[in-house]
């Protein structure tokens, strides 16, 4: 039997981990500050929502391939490998808040190991960050860094099937025991510094952030101009050098990665003395866009106070109850502020903060008991429930779609306004009537 492999962290990032090496057939320790979630996993009970995850934890706590431990002594002692998965969120400057990591790394200090260790560093942090922890256990361990890629809502699948893997350490012979863990994945390996690894990792979520905040700025455009995101985007992405992934319209990036990852890019950035202009103007438009989605709503309703406006997503991105920093609790937040009640429907978020005189309903069809109804996920079910449902029910007969996933076409047939992002009425015909060969 080999030694178990200590995951340090049982967030997103850390049960990925877990769930993915006992997938490989790696025996698997789970750690966490959190005795609750400690509890609850050990009884098979995951910490959140995601496609298949329940299942596979079933399955591996029954083959006795996972254990899970409130005690860092017991869980970590026997292992070669830690993986450390704990958050790393944004402090009010902007600068990422370390002390999660810090703390657990001193915790692993106290630990008595069998063999020395390779702790592996998988938390995303500023460029220097790594080099600094490694010198921190450089008398009792060696420590790597490997960030991690996985979008939550496909995280363990994401997890088992990377399009790289990026390792960060000095020596290489420091990370044969980690490259052996995930070799079976087959999948190319890039080798770098620690610091190279820790700024492709949050250069890579910058990239993909900035690709949303270009989509949404080419999409006001085109509400402006009269003309289809949709299909000015979809003639972008169709160049290879360009890509469709990531340029779509909608109300800007939420969730626990891209805007504490760019905020803490611009703070290295600003640190240095370098231009952060680029940076800091993807989160200008980020932050704007979720007031863009609310014009839109009051332009449309003329009055926006005393209305009741029915809301369909809470999560951040379709697939995941995750709500932490997600967008349309924003938007949300300021409709409440300007004296609008909502009525809210998530398929996988049952609790939330809402403001007063809003509440969570528990299907999509309740949330339309409104004046208007406004989309803020991307939840592929809204778009298979037919408008001729709910189109009485929206005594105003306006339809915001904040993520433009909804057949505009049909909303309008149903006798509803609808309205976009990026999607005003077209004026020229369908580009894919002109080409319906290359259609997908
Ligand atoms: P999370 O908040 O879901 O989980 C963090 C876990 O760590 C929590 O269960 C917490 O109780 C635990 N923890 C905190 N301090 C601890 C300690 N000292 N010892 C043991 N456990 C401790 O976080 P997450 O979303 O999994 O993200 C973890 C890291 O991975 C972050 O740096 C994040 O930026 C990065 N990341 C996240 C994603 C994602 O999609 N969520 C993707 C790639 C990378």
């Amino acid at each position: 039997m080999s030694a178990p492999v200590c995951i340090i962290g049982t967030g997103y990032v850390g049960m990925a981990c877990s769930l993915g090496l006992a997938e490989l057939g790696w025996p698997v320790h789970g750690y966490d500050i959190s005795p609750e979630r400690i509890d609850r996993l050990r009884r098979g009970i995951p910490p959140y929502r995601e496609p298949g995850i329940e299942e596979s934890l079933r399955k591996h706590i029954d083959e006795g391939r996972i254990h899970f431990f409130d005690d860092i002594h017991a869980a970590a002692s026997g292992a070669r490998i830690v993986i450390v998965a704990v958050g790393t969120p944004a402090r009010d400057d902007g600068s990422a808040d370390l002390s999660a990591l810090r703390a657990a790394i001193d915790q692993l200090a106290t630990v008595a190991f069998a063999n020395w260790p390779t702790i592996v560093v998988r938390s995303t942090v500023p460029p220097g960050t790594s080099d600094k922890l490694a010198a921190l256990v450089e008398q009792w361990a060696d420590l790597i860094y490997a960030p991690e890629f996985l979008r939550e809502g496909s995280a363990v699948s994401d997890f088992l099937n990377p399009d790289r893997l990026v390792i960060g350490c000095e020596q290489p012979s420091a990370a044969v025991a980690y490259v052996n863990l995930l070799e079976r994945l087959q999948k190319p390996v890039v080798f770098t510094s620690r610091c190279n690894a820790e700024l492709i990792k949050s250069c890579s979520n910058a990239f993909l952030a900035l690709k949303i905040s270009f989509a949404n700025e080419v999409a006001n455009m085109c509400d402006t101009l009269g003309a289809t995101s949709d299909d000015v985007l979809r003639g972008i992405g169709y160049d290879q050098r360009i890509g469709s992934e990531f340029l779509r319209p909608g109300i800007g990036f939420g969730g626990p990665c891209f805007e504490k990852d760019v905020k803490s890019i611009t703070h290295v950035a600003d640190q240095h003395g370098l231009g952060k202009e680029l940076f800091a103007a993807m989160l200008r438009v980020n932050d704007a866009q979720p007031f863009r989605l609310i014009d839109i709503l009051a332009y449309e309703m003329r009055s926006l106070a005393g209305a009741t406006v029915g809301i369909w997503g809470l999560a951040f991105k379709a697939g995941t109850d995750d709500i932490r920093d997600s967008l349309a609790l924003r938007i949300v937040d300021e409709l409440g502020a300007r004296g609008v009640r909502m009525v809210v429907f998530d398929p996988a978020v049952r609790v939330a903060p809402l403001p007063p005189g809003s509440r969570m309903v528990t299907s999509a069809l309740e949330a339309t008991q409104a004046d208007a109804l406004v989309v803020l996920t991307e939840w592929p079910e809204f778009a298979r429930i037919d408008p001729l449902s709910f189109a009485r029910n929206l005594r105003r007969g306006i339809v915001v779609d904040g993520r433009n996933v909804l057949d505009s076409e049909r909303v309008a047939a149903a006798g509803l306004t609808y309205r976009g992002v990026g999607r005003a009425p077209r004026r020229v015909p369908q580009t894919t009537a002109l080409t319906p060969a290359v259609e997908v």
